[in-house]
């Protein structure tokens, strides 16, 4: 199973209307950026790196063209989604810091989590331990006028790593900076990209950094001129094997379990024997053989779970087959005992479930 891109840029395409002239400031861009990747984005000014970040932030609408962040199409998204995934998905590092100058460095860390409301003391415990990580804590009360610009731009990728978002996205963030600044805070973005597993995009026309990226895109008058270095899109996720084949049933019986949307033993232990007989193949004496094998097999894997009987409301019910496919597959009628389809997420939540294969860490 290949996988998924956190971000995935199909034509996407961005253009001004300047009185009579257009200003194509992206045009096709088509990219895969994968989890944990730090990627440049690598061109001279005005050749459209800043626009491109700002349509991934969801800042700004395209043209034309998609942007689907792993697996899901913005342009779906719902005005909360939309702000939600700007909130808590992405950080932004601009190349002006962009503080509160009456907050403190503390403050100013902690404001995003503000804006999802979370409970203070959280906030100022998160906020605290984002500016240990970029080595500031002993200067969290000072307001950005008492820290140095290399300071502030830390305080700033503090800032951005506060919400744990998915991508971190930096435009120029040593434009401002002398340097010796310049290379600690080069530095720190790959630290944190490398620690946190955090995808990082850097925005930059600065050709000594090229060595620290993953993977550069080079853009050149809006459209991606070459993209250097290896995509971790090689790289395959092991399908772990489903416990079904360990099952000790005739290999055509696990056929028609898996035809049916059985996905492992455990699921097989979610419906009654009489359902299992339902489908094409099964008999009672089989399907009452199918329930045994998966008990002695989850009893050896100490992972033995309720049963059909106790599978009540608000059991997980994600990766059990739904009635509807064994209807369609078997001709079966329904049933209440079949496990029914995922529960719905709410929709501002869609997402969030996504988060799971995410560190949650730094
Ligand atoms: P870069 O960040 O690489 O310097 P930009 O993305 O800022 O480039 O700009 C790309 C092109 O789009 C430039 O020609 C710029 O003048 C134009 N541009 C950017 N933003 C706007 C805007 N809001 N209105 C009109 N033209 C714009
Ligand atoms: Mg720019």
């Amino acid at each position: 199973m290949a996988k998924t891109p956190v971000i995935k840029t199909v034509n996407l395409c961005k253009y001004y209307q300047m009185g009579k002239t257009t200003v194509r400031a992206n045009q096709k861009i088509n990219m895969e950026i994968y989890s944990g990747e730090f990627i440049i984005i690598f061109g001279p000014s005005g050749c459209g790196k800043s626009t491109l970040l700002s349509l991934l932030a969801g800042l700004d609408e395209p043209t034309s063209g998609e942007i689907i962040i792993r697996g899901e199409k913005l342009n779906n998204l719902n005005s909360t989604q939309l702000a939600k995934y700007r909130r808590t998905k992405v950080g932004m590092v601009f190349q002006q810091y962009n503080l509160v100058k009456t907050m403190t460095a503390s403050e100013n860390v902690a404001l995003p989590l503000a804006f999802d409301g979370k409970p203070k003391r959280f906030r100022s415990q998160r906020a605290l331990s984002c500016l240990e990580m970029v080595g500031l804590a002993d200067q969290k009360d000072h307001t950005p006028a008492e820290l140095s610009g290399g300071q502030q731009q830390k305080v700033a990728i503090a800032r951005a790593w506060v919400a744990v978002p998915w991508i971190v996205l930096a435009d120029e963030p040593t434009g401002n900076l002398d340097s010796k600044s310049s290379d600690d805070i080069i530095h720190l973005l790959k630290n944190l990209n490398k620690k946190s597993k955090r995808t990082v995009i850097l925005v930059s026309h600065n050709p000594e950094y090229i060595k620290y990226a993953d993977r550069v895109i080079y853009l050149k008058d809006g459209v991606v001129a070459k993209a250097t270095g290896k995509t971790k899109r090689v790289s395959r996720e092991k399908k772990p094997k489903s416990d079904l084949e360990l099952l000790e049933i005739e290999p055509k019986i696990k056929r028609a379990l898996k035809r049916a949307g059985f996905k492992s033993a455990e699921d097989l232990l979610k419906v009654r024997i009489a359902d299992l007989a339902k489908i094409r193949g099964i008999d009672d004496i089989e399907a009452a053989k199918i329930q045994k094998e998966a008990t002695k097999l989850l009893e050896k894997e100490g992972k033995l779970v309720s049963t059909a009987e106790s599978f009540g409301e608000g059991e997980e019910a994600s990766n059990i087959p739904s009635g509807d496919n064994l209807q369609k597959e078997d001709n079966l009628p329904n049933s209440d005992n079949l496990p029914g389809k995922d529960s719905t997420t709410p929709e501002d939540e869609s997402l969030d479930k996504k988060d799971e294969d995410i560190n949650n860490e730094v």
